[in-house]
């Protein structure tokens, strides 16, 4: 199945599992980017999963748009994105949209990549050796920092 993230500006970002996944490091990039896209159905069980009504849900962290109803985002990102040791952390991980749990960390994504460039930058980069056990990915992972 596929799964859309979109953004108010109208681009769509296909979420697919086609790409070599590497673990999630969890720089919160892509929850700093996107606001999942949600079915009605999808904000009821949400609701359910914060113990509260499926009407006080929406009011408070659905964005009603033309396109459907999509997370709420605040200046720093997704409503529901905290930070715990400098690593992204979702309040609502055990109940996440499904965009959300059908997103695959990869070196091809450009949010991913971006990521680590952040880390980089900051100092705080994981090694390669540490999320590849064989040179080719992690030759491939240098290359895409560097945009190479
Ligand atoms: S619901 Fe959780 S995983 Fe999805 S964008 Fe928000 S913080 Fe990120
Ligand atoms: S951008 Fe990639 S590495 Fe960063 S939190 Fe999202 S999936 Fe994880």
């Amino acid at each position: 199945m596929t799964f859309y993230l979109r953004t108010l500006n109208g681009d769509k970002h296909t979420v697919g599992k086609t790409l070599p996944p590497i673990e999630c490091f969890r720089c919160g990039l892509c929850c700093q980017c996107y606001q999942p896209q949600l079915s009605p159905d999808a904000a009821a069980a949400m609701a359910r999963g914060l113990g509260i009504s499926t009407t006080d849900f929406i009011s408070r962290y659905v964005q009603m748009t033309t396109i459907g109803y999509l997370l709420r985002q605040t200046a720093r990102g997704c409503v529901f994105l905290t930070w715990k040791q400098q690593r992204a952390n979702c309040r609502i991980y055990a109940f996440r949209p499904d965009a959300c749990r059908n997103w695959v960390a990869s070196l091809s994504r450009r949010e991913c990549r971006e990521g680590l460039a952040r880390l980089k930058a900051a100092g705080k980069i994981m090694l390669a050796k540490e999320l590849y056990s064989s040179p080719e990915p992690a030759d491939k992972f240098y290359s895409s920092l560097t945009g190479q």
